[in-house]
């Protein structure tokens, strides 16, 4: 597990000892079968995989209520950027960190957080998340290929999210929109194109 520590200093391996314990869960951490290796990020550059044909990964830092990072992947000239969590300006303005955009450009893939409706978004906009309008102007500045919604609101039944989908497709006018969903397979590259 790859992520980085919260403000107060507590790693992702704390924080799920933390949480993964008696009483509110029947089992300890360790309990859970695998092998499991954290490993502390911060914003940086490293490689993941199989050491002959490794992983370059980069990593940012991004707008959140809580610490959080978004990664940039890149093998074999194929760019995938998973941003989960971003916080959108609360303003009417869009705008988007350097190191964000550093994450995005020019992405085969960006999987990035759509969670709100622009109604939602008015009356929660500092919680850490973004409308999907958001997330296809910042596709679309960053110059990525295809745009995966993800981190749909729990509250969001499948309908709702096909009318963001429907939204974000019309809004926008060079990346290729879908929403993405439990156990969907997606070839990335330039052969995809
Ligand atoms: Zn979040």
């Amino acid at each position: 597990m790859y992520a980085p520590r919260q403000d107060d200093g507590r790693s992702a391996e704390d924080v799920l000892h933390g949480t993964i314990t008696p009483p509110m869960f029947p089992i300890e951490l360790h309990g859970i079968p695998g092998s499991l290796h954290f490993h502390d990020v911060v914003e940086s550059e490293f490689t993941i995989g199989n050491p002959e044909s490794p992983v370059l990964v980069l990593a940012r830092r991004v707008p959140h209520v809580g610490r959080a990072l978004g990664y940039r992947l890149m093998w074999r000239g194929v760019t995938v950027t998973y941003l989960s969590d971003h916080q959108q300006p609360s303003g009417a303005e869009f705008t988007v960190d350097d190191g964000v955009l550093e994450l995005c450009s020019g992405a085969d893939l960006l999987i990035h957080d759509s969670q709100y409706l622009p109604d939602e978004f008015a009356g929660r906009s500092d919680w850490g998340h973004c409308t999907a309008e958001f997330a296809v102007w910042l596709a679309e500045k960053a110059g990525a290929r295809r745009l995966a919604l993800f981190h749909h609101d729990p509250d969001h039944n499948d309908d709702c999210v096909d009318e963001i989908l429907a939204t974000a497709q019309k809004l926008a006018t060079t990346v290729d929109v879908f929403a993405a969903a439990e156990r969907t397979t997606i070839t990335v590259g330039p052969a995809s194109h």
